[in-house]
């Protein structure tokens, strides 16, 4: 903890003043929605922004063009869109996950659409159900955000609040405001000088 504490004490003050710009790259397996795409990176970056990062998205054929200084590859697995069916037994299994490799953490993740869409249901009332395309991107944007502070941290560890608690209920997914701790800020600003590849 005091290790901790002094590294980011002797961090250099220049980097706390410019954001630092990592590229997501997303693959959808099933479709997505619009609005809900839109939401999610709205949302995902809202969250790192206070932790010096800047989100830029791409799909991954426009990705294929370009060359970029730092890359992250989510899948986005399942359907990304609200449907009308009403809500099964919440089944149990992450949401979303970051791989490791022999315990290292890599720059790739995966966000559950369909299990994401399920959790949300069983906290969604009456007005919220006319914007569930919208609720199901801010849910994803903040498992989106939660799977990067363990990306750019480089831990395996969960914060005490916010975004990178350990789990996030159905109702702190869709809840009007969900932010990542200052604490959990520090530490992801500690991360950010190092490079994945
Ligand atoms: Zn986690």
């Amino acid at each position: 903890m005091l290790r901790c504490a002094l590294s980011l004490f002797l961090l250099p003050l220049f980097l706390f003043a410019e954001k630092k710009e990592v590229t997501i790259v997303m693959q959808f397996s099933e479709g997505f929605s619009p609005q809900a795409l839109q939401e999610m990176q709205a949302e995902a970056d809202r969250i790192v922004r206070k932790a010096g990062l800047r989100l830029a998205f791409r799909h991954r054929h426009e990705a294929e063009q370009e060359s970029y200084n730092e890359l992250i590859f989510f899948k986005m697995s399942g359907r990304c869109e609200m449907d009308a069916f009403p809500a099964l037994l919440d089944e149990r299994g992450p949401l979303a996950f970051t791989f490791t490799t022999d315990g290292q953490i890599l720059p790739f993740g995966e966000v559950k659409c369909d299990r994401l869409r399920q959790s949300i249901k069983t906290a969604m009332v009456g007005a919220d159900f006319a914007q569930g395309n919208q609720l199901l991107g801010r849910a994803m944007g903040r498992v989106l955000a939660h799977e990067l502070y363990h990306m750019i941290a480089r831990t395996k560890g969960h914060g005490k609040g916010g975004v990178a608690r350990e789990s996030l209920s159905a109702r702190q997914l869709i809840a009007e405001q969900l932010d990542l701790s200052d604490h959990d800020c520090a530490f992801v600003r500690s991360g950010s000088g190092k490079k994945f590849l």
